[in-house]
């Protein structure tokens, strides 16, 4: 493989950055703490004599009797702190500075989202260990010459001697997991002298995407499209949406303008929701530049965050693909970002900073005046309305590549075609099933929903079984035996006798979950075989590979699956889709549910007939009628889009108003009332001049009682001109929260739990 691209130049704007006039004898340095500063941005340090700073530089500075790590937020301090009161800054650190791209954007979703600035700047320092200069990596190899037999090794000691006699020297703790015993055993031989340490070189550079390794022989509409993507990289901001219907050849469009990106010498950040970061995505990705990208998620070990985050730093990775958390990265040398899967409600983060990396993203590309790509078959409202008002540009692949058909979608009207009692798949459903398997073919029965059902109830009293912690009922997973609450994670196992009667008869399960879905396939097709797919019964990524390639290969008739099954694979042989419960989605009146629900079963159906084999989907609802429903059976998506539209536009709410949400919550239920009720009353809408702005509640959040917590919350609604972040600073200085209660703020909430 031949490879012509440089490699992105390190950090090149902290060598443009231009001198100060006359060295800094003082500077803020802002410092990732979750706590609101009372001056500005930061504290004030003295620069001592011979040091000289720059603004980004990693520093450590003194903070009562500790030291802490922080940034140089800007030169010359804030002025506001008595020479006498000064402290020195104690060292510079040899790491890359951060960015001004990346100080501004911290900067800027502090300040949309109401979080204190350290809070924000602490996802952007999430590895403290790559601001230290790599160390050498200390291995361990077969000492020579050491008798090992007088040692009489414990069969342990023995694997971990024979399997070191045919690797290069390894880590201990590789050691440890490749040898498959305890890390002591490893120790334990070096201590006796039948090991011995070598020092390898720090983490090598992650290898060099090749961006005209293999590419697509696109078709002409893609081909327009890619050029139009390519064409945006080097020329500044610009926001442009991907539309394209599940199969038109978007990820292949797309690499082409990262490949643009690649060859201009910058750094490309893809984001994928996590769920959608399989390994199919990779090995395509790999295939087309021949390498991985550098990868940035929750599955990653601690060496391997702080490998990847130094070689972002330092400008090495060429290309990062990562979850929402990857926006923070410390990029010198940024080129494009591309969200894919953009619709997706998992780019809201949820907990600490509230922020939506979709919003956060553009506001990124923005402010590094580069081009981003938002990727969707179905793309938000909050995205088509950016379009429609022109401050995105569209492009669009109409159709499958390679003419495949897009499936046929059909409704089952339930009330029509009972399923049996206890039963959940209707007759047409259970046929189309046989039929499917009889062509030798493969069926994917979608339930959004884990577990064995999701109510519990005793047999004599009907007691229901509910969380201790929250106001949710417990869930039956039948597989693990236990009870679970699916809002936080409580587990149990299901009781002999009824917490309320005290009977023995037993309990009912009522309602479907996708592991009862399985019962009943194993019932109705006893010699077909089936996978189950959901996150709690797969046991990690290795887990979920395995079971894609088993139907890839079809070693499987039947697949069951919640919305882990929706994203983004590719089953050639996989022709019926049957949704069991399309209605699902839309019980709760949450505000974007029927959104929400056209996306996910869009993507279900999407599954269906990717190949040269026609797919059909069948959706079981009670509610054939529903906007929804009628859009995916008519193939409709932009009426939809437009009718919902209009709904929110009438109603004021997003994308065409604003809405903010604080969350207020403690221990003491009478207290945090108390606390929601005051802030009601002195909520904005009492100003004057405020009329448009409206404040909703308090009341008990749905999930009233949370993790032990009592919450409320409150809701302010406002046109899309009012400033909200000023309105709530303004209300929030004015009230007397005591410690007890916390008041969390969300804006653009997505939860309304
Ligand atoms: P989308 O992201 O829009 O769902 P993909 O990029 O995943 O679409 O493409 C769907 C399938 O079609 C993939 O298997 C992809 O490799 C294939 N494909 C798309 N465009 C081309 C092309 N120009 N040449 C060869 N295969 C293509
Ligand atoms: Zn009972
Ligand atoms: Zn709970």
């Amino acid at each position: 493989m031949t490879n012509k691209t440089a490699r992105p130049a390190a950090a090149p704007q902290h060598d443009l950055l231009p001198l100060p006039d006359r060295r800094a004898d003082r500077v803020t340095v802002l410092l990732p703490l979750p706590v609101p500063l009372p001056v500005g941005e930061g504290y004030d340090y003295r620069v001592p004599a011979g040091m000289d700073l720059r603004e980004g530089d990693i520093v450590e500075v003194p903070l009562g009797k500790r030291h802490m790590v922080g940034v140089v937020w800007r030169l010359g301090g804030s002025g506001e702190v008595p020479e006498a009161r000064l402290k020195d800054v104690v060292a510079k650190l040899d790491a890359p500075p951060l960015p001004e791209g990346l100080r501004r954007f911290v900067s800027w979703v502090a300040s949309y989202t109401l979080a204190p600035p350290g809070a924000v700047l602490r996802m952007a320092m999430s590895v403290p260990a790559a601001l230290e200069p790599p160390k050498p990596v200390v291995a361990y190899e077969c000492a020579p010459d050491f008798d090992v037999e007088a040692l009489r090794p414990t069969p342990a000691r023995r694997r971990v001697l024979s399997f070191l006699a045919n690797t290069p020297p390894l880590p201990a703790a590789e050691i440890a997991r490749q040898a498959g015993v305890s890390a002591g055993v490893g120790k334990g031989l070096a201590e006796a002298g039948a090991l011995r340490p070598v020092l390898l070189p720090p983490a090598p550079p992650p290898p060099l995407p090749d961006p005209d390794l293999k590419r697509a022989d696109l078709a002409p509409d893609q081909a327009a499209a890619a050029a139009a993507l390519a064409e945006a990289v080097g020329q500044g901001y610009r926001a442009t949406l991907l539309d394209g219907v599940t199969g038109s050849g978007k990820t292949e469009v797309y690499f082409e303008a990262i490949a643009a990106a690649l060859k201009a010498g910058e750094q490309v950040l893809v984001l994928l929701p996590e769920i959608a970061l399989t390994p199919h995505w990779l090995e395509r990705f790999e295939a087309r530049f021949g390498c991985r990208p550098t990868e940035w998620h929750s599955e990653l070990t601690q060496a391997q965050r702080r490998d990847n985050w130094r070689a972002v730093a330092e400008g090495k990775a060429g290309i990062v693909v990562g979850a929402r958390s990857a926006l923070f990265l410390s990029f010198p040398n940024l080129g494009l970002i591309v969200v894919d899967e953009e619709h997706e409600s998992a780019f809201k983060q949820e907990e600490g900073v509230t922020y939506h990396a979709r919003d956060m993203a553009v506001v990124r590309a923005y402010l590094a005046k580069i081009p981003i790509v938002l990727v969707s078959a179905t793309p938000s409202l909050e995205t088509m309305a950016n379009v429609e008002n022109g401050r995105y540009q569209r492009v669009s692949l109409p159709d499958r590549f390679a003419g495949a058909a897009l499936p046929m979608i059909q409704a089952i009207d339930m009330r029509a075609h009972r399923p049996p009692q206890g039963r959940w798949l209707s007759p047409p459903l259970v046929e189309a099933v046989r039929g499917t398997l009889a062509a030798g073919e493969q069926a994917l029965l979608f339930l959004n929903r884990r577990g064995y059902a999701p109510l519990t109830l005793c047999g004599a009293c009907g007691h229901r079984l509910a969380c201790p912690n929250c106001t949710a009922w417990l869930v039956e997973h039948r597989l693990a035996g236990r009870l679970q609450c699916h809002q936080c994670g409580h587990t149990e196992k299901l009781p002999d006798h009824c917490p309320a009667c005290d009977s023995d008869e037993g309990f009912k399960a009522v309602g479907p979950g996708v592991e009862r879905i399985a019962e009943e396939v194993m019932q109705l097709f006893p010699d077909a075989r089936f996978a189950l797919i959901a996150s709690d019964t797969l046991g990690g990524p290795a887990a979920v590979a395995e079971m894609l390639r088993s139907v890839r290969d079809r070693e499987v008739d039947i697949l069951i699956g919640t919305q882990m099954v929706a994203k983004g694979h590719h089953f050639p042989m996989l022709t019926l889709v049957g949704v069991v419960d399309a209605d699902l989605g839309l019980v709760g009146g949450d505000l974007r549910a029927a959104e929400r629900t056209y996306q996910l079963l869009h993507q279900v159906a999407g599954r269906a007939g990717r190949a040269e084999h026609p797919g059909r989907v069948l959706l079981q609802t009670y509610d054939p009628g529903h906007k929804v429903i009628q859009a995916l059976v008519e193939g409709d998506r932009d009426r939809f889009l437009e009718a919902e539209a209009d709904d929110r536009r009438r109603a004021g709410m997003p994308p065409f108003g604003r809405l903010a949400a604080l969350i207020i919550s403690g221990a003491d239920k009478n207290l945090v009332e108390a606390v929601a009720l005051r802030l009601g009353r002195s909520a904005p809408r009492n100003l004057p001049g405020q009329t448009e702005v409206r404040v909703l509640g308090p009341a008990p959040a749905p999930f009233a009682v949370l993790r032990g917590r009592h919450r409320f919350r409150l809701l302010l609604q406002a046109p899309r001109g009012v400033n909200v972040q000023a309105l709530l600073r303004h209300w929030l200085a004015q009230a007397q929260i005591p410690h007890a209660v916390r008041v969390t703020v969300d804006i653009d909430p997505y939860s309304f739990l």
